[in-house]
């Protein structure tokens, strides 16, 4: 079967033999995928064109209720996408449930605050200014939708989530979008598009998917296009210095690795609850999809006394997991998401592996249910590296699965410089009982990371997660993860509005200011 592209609102065969999507487990060939003939250029000018006035002659509060039609069919399909999340992912009931319930749920977090933004179709920002004593000639800020395509290029780890959580905020916006889903799991994204589409809820040109390379189309993006991509640093630095991307000024938001870390506090204490909330989700950010999240923790930065009590209750937890395919009840952790990812990460663990020793992860492995030459299983492996401060690798190669290090701090100071040694990342965390360290770390870790999470005992069963990414909380880092935001609510509509000033009469300005939707973001 080969994937089709959905584009100038047709759906259309890529030639040639196209791409193979396997089964990570059993190393069977699932689909084929081709853009191959597409014209990108046709399909860019369609969306403009259709899509795009269609979605801004809607209101607001008529979006809104778009997206939620578009969550009430995947809601409705769950069941056929969870097997599908298995079958080209690896993927647990877990892994399924982030990906597939993480697009839907935060299609209908947008649709819920988009609501309250009722009847207008543009935005306010900030209030009124004068320039002299007569107060007749002011200025207002608005922020209007863009008139291009919101071209989406997303990751392999997130078929899913990765999609809808961008559509979910350029549809809001008015934004018409063309999507590419990563090709080594198309068939999520390919699925739910395919059901969005037949069950007629999208506006005519609204939605483009393509399957497969992304051949010339950044040749025919323009000034009106925005770029928001998601994937490696190497892929973001290559896109986003695109000729064309540059000479046009194209916007261009970037979400790429990230060596995110943890920090135990330096009051823990083994038994502790901060103690027992920091080994268990170290232990789950190794595990949830096989490591493959850009938000997993790579590095856990322990006082230096705590090491050895935290390697030890890892290593207890580590062998609980239960690694194979996940088709079988029992198994806990899934493969990487092919041979050829397998042998990525297999490689940059060698790398760390030079500065860091094996606590786990070594030796005999054999994966639940799965032929081992057929399969992309990678064990969970969890390093210690006693001397972070002198160690190059482990705060700079991202092994993108199930492998994260333990690095011993000697001082706050020390742990919130070595966080800081990832150049920038998407999310720290902090566990502590201790109100003043607590603060100290929000600040210290701040300016090198776009989120921080803290945890005490009080938080530990609210807690989302120190890899789970909610809508309402922004989502980026600087440096090496992008420089880029997405999400947090109303403030991701920013990336697909043109903010102007407007000068003139005051009655005008405040006509104007009226009937935007005030965001206060
Ligand atoms: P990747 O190789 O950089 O690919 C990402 C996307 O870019 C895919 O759709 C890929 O398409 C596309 N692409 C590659 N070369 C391209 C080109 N020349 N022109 C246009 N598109 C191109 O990354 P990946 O292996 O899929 O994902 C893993 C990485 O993503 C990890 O490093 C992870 O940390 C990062 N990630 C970051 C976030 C975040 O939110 N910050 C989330 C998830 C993952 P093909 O598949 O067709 O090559």
């Amino acid at each position: 079967m080969k994937l089709k592209n959905y584009v100038s609102g047709q759906w259309i065969e890529g030639k040639g033999a196209g791409t193979a999507l396997s089964d990570p487990v059993t190393g069977e060939e699932l689909a084929r995928a081709s853009t191959e003939g597409v014209d990108y250029r046709a399909a860019l000018e369609h969306a403009r064109r259709v899509g795009g006035p269609n979605l801004r002659k809607m209101s607001f509060a008529e979006r809104a209720a778009l997206l939620g039609r578009i969550a009430e069919v995947l809601v409705a399909n769950r069941d056929k996408y969870f097997a599908l999340a298995q079958a080209n992912s690896g993927n647990t009931k877990i892994d399924a449930t982030i990906d597939v319930d993480g697009g839907s749920g935060t299609l209908k977090y947008y649709s819920a605050i988009g609501k309250g933004l009722g009847e207008a179709r543009y935005l306010r920002d900030g209030g009124f200014d004068r320039f002299g004593k007569d107060d007749n000639f002011q200025a207002v800020h608005i922020r209007v939708p863009l008139e291009g395509v919101a071209v989406h290029i997303n990751a392999f780890n997130f078929p899913s989530w990765g999609l809808w959580e961008k559509v979910a905020v350029a549809f809001l916006a008015g934004v018409p979008v063309l999507a590419k889903p990563a090709t080594a799991t198309a068939l999520l994204a390919h699925a739910m598009v395919e059901d969005v589409v037949a069950a007629g809820v999208v506006p005519e040109g609204a939605l483009s998917l393509v399957c497969g390379s992304a051949g010339d189309l950044f040749d025919h993006l323009d000034r009106r296009d925005a770029v928001a991509f998601t994937g490696s640093a190497e892929t973001a630095a290559k896109l986003r210095s695109h000729g064309n991307v540059i000479r046009n000024s194209i916007r261009f938001n970037a979400e790429a690795d990230s060596l995110n870390s943890s920090l135990l506090g330096p009051e823990a204490r083994p038994g502790a609850p901060e103690f027992d909330l920091f080994v268990r989700e170290v232990h789950r950010e190794m595990t949830v999809k096989a490591g493959q999240k850009c938000t997993a923790i790579r590095r856990a930065l322990v006082p230096r006394a705590l090491a050895d009590a935290v390697s030890d209750a890892l290593a207890a937890r580590i062998a609980k997991t239960v690694t194979g395919n996940p088709r079988n009840e029992t198994v806990t952790m899934g493969p990487i998401v092919d041979k050829a990812q397998q042998k990525n990460v297999m490689g940059a663990l060698a790398a760390l592996k030079r500065e860091a020793k094996a606590i786990t992860g070594e030796g005999a492995f054999a994966p639940v249910d799965a032929d081992p030459a057929k399969s992309a299983f990678v064990p969970p492996t969890l390093l210690r590296c006693d001397r972070p401060a002198e160690a190059k690798a482990v705060h700079e190669i991202e092994v993108f699965g199930p492998v994260s290090t333990l690095m011993p701090y000697d001082s706050p100071e020390q742990a919130f410089a070595l966080a800081a040694r990832g150049g920038g990342s998407l999310v720290a965390s902090v566990f502590t009982a201790d109100d003043a360290f607590a603060r100290e770390a929000v600040l210290g870790l701040g300016a090198s990371h776009g989120r921080v999470m803290v945890i005490d005992d009080a938080v530990g069963k609210l807690s989302t997660g120190h890899g789970i990414v909610m809508p309402m909380c922004v989502h980026g880092g600087p440096g090496r993860a992008g420089g880029g935001e997405e999400l947090g609510g109303l403030r991701g509509l920013r990336f697909y509005h043109q903010r102007l000033a407007v000068q003139g009469n005051k009655t005008r300005m405040a006509a104007l200011a009226a009937s935007a939707a005030e965001v206060g973001v």
